[in-house]
């Protein structure tokens, strides 16, 4: 059968591989010029560095058979959680802690 699906997103691309890989023939249509949906990533070109284009993008599972699954098709990259506000000019860090305090403070507790 020909099928067409709407959105290159996780919905669409898994539904594609899903049914081409039962012979059917997929035409995927998207309106934005990339696939991958509200997941897309890209290298920021000034500075190389990868950003997310519609958000965050913290790819969360304890589900072993979607990890392996997801994995086939893409490379994921280790993420660490490091949050920063600022106070009249100064950068201090998430969740508050003592460092925190400290620093707001100028205080050696
Ligand atoms: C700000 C933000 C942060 C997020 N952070 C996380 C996170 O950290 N971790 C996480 O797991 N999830 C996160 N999500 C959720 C995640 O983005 C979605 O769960 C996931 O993108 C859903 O995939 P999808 O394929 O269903 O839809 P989408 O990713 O939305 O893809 C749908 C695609 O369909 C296309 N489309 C829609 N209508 C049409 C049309 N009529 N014609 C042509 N193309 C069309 C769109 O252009 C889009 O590319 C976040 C979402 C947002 C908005």
């Amino acid at each position: 059968m020909n099928f067409a699906i709407v959105g290159a997103g996780f919905t669409g691309a898994v539904l594609a591989q899903e049914l081409a890989k039962l012979g059917h023939i997929i035409t995927v249509y998207d309106s934005r010029n990339h696939v991958a949906g509200n997941c897309y990533s890209e290298r920021d070109k000034e500075t190389n560095i990868m950003i997310h284009k519609y958000g965050p993008h913290i790819f969360h599972t304890d589900n072993e058979k979607v990890w392996s699954y997801v994995n086939k098709y893409g490379e994921f990259l280790p993420y660490t959680n490091r949050v920063k506000t600022t106070s009249q000019g100064q950068v201090y860090s998430l969740p508050i802690n003592l460092h925190t305090i400290n620093q707001f403070f100028s205080k050696n507790i």
